[in-house]
């Protein structure tokens, strides 16, 4: 029963410009690991002016908030959120010349975004193929691949092909900032450190043959599928822990015998053990347990202190 007489729900109601809240959203179906338990409150901004409505109301009537984007790379716990999810929705795809184009914060980057940039022969996205995720959340996290083909030898990053973001900053202004703002680092930018909301972001795109986006395209997609969990059988937020000393996460576990090492119905993938799936029923507590158990065992037997790289919502 969601006691919803703790927030200021007449208030927030008359200021979302438009957009209807609701009471006790179940939010596993809002996140790729398909669990978690329900937010108090719930909006879904499809406008920029929506989502700017949405966080100023909650900043300003001291409602706390989450900003979730599709989900991908957050585990929301069993007793899910105490207070106001706001789902970024905000659509709009538009070109503003040959090469520019312009996507809505809520924008998939995949399917979507890629899907109406390769059909124009721009290049750049289209290495982010098969990640789920919206544009808000790719800048948020750097979005980044090591790209099988053609480009095997380095990691790609969304920061490449961004030109500019509107944004709701923390201290409440709309400004247009270029890609040197975001600070761009390894699964980080100014994002993680400051409460800046990306409305929109124009990236700069490359005229290339649609041949061989098509090439790149499968191969990062063939790439995918022998290596990482397919979401309708196997959810899950991709990879836990970051890389640590260039190593990634996923080696270190396998070498401590973790590697399809099941606790309820959550375990760790069996082709791949930087990422924990929900076999089934899964709950936020399993999957935190296998995290916790990949940490601690990695510490005790290599000596390496893995961080995770997922963002853990509610109260565990
Ligand atoms: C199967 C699978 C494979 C994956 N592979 C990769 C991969 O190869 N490379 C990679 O980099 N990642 C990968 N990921 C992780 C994930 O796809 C990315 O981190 C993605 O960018 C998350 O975006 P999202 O919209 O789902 O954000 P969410 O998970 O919804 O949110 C993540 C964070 O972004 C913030 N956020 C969302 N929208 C905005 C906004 N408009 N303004 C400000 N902050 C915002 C949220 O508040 C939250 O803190 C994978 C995930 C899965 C499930």
């Amino acid at each position: 029963m969601v006691k919803t007489n703790r927030y200021p729900v007449e208030q927030l109601e008359k200021r979302l410009a438009g957009a209807v809240l609701e009471r006790d959203v179940a939010l596993a179906p809002f996140t790729t690991f398909q669990i978690g338990g329900s937010a108090d409150l719930f909006v879904r901004a499809r406008t920029p002016d929506q989502l700017v409505a949405a966080v100023s109301a909650a900043r300003e009537l001291g409602v706390p908030h989450f900003l979730l984007g599709r989900g991908a790379n957050i585990l929301v716990a069993d007793r899910g959120f105490r207070g106001l999810v706001i789902r970024s929705e905000v659509g709009g795809v538009r070109f503003l010349d040959d090469i520019r184009v312009e996507a809505g914060a809520g924008v998939e980057t995949y399917p979507d975004l890629i899907q109406a940039t390769v059909s124009r022969g721009l290049g750049g996205l289209h290495h982010f193929v098969g990640i789920p995720s919206t544009v808000g959340g790719a800048l948020w996290q750097n979005l980044h691949f090591l790209s099988p083909a053609p480009a095997r030898e380095r990691t790609v990053f969304i920061e490449e092909i961004l030109e500019s973001a509107r944004l709701l900053t923390e201290e409440g202004e709309l400004l247009t900032v270029d890609v040197d703002y975001f600070q761009f680092g390894y699964d980080d930018s100014i994002l993680h450190h400051r409460d800046d909301i990306v409305l929109s972001a124009t990236f700069r795109l490359e005229p290339t043959p649609i041949e061989e986006l098509r090439e790149v395209i499968r191969g990062n997609l063939s790439w995918r599928e022998d290596r990482h969990p397919d979401l309708w059988l196997y959810p899950c937020a991709g990879s836990i822990f970051k890389k640590i000393d260039g190593i990634g996460a996923g080696r270190l576990i396998d070498e401590c015998g973790l590697k399809g090492y099941v606790h309820g119905g959550a375990g760790i993938f069996h082709k791949h053990a930087n990422i924990v799936v929900n076999l089934g029923g899964a709950t936020a507590e399993e999957v935190r347990y296998l995290v916790d158990l990949a940490r601690d065992t990695v510490l005790e037997r290599l000596g390496y202190e893995l961080e995770p790289e997922i963002t853990f919502i509610g109260e565990f």
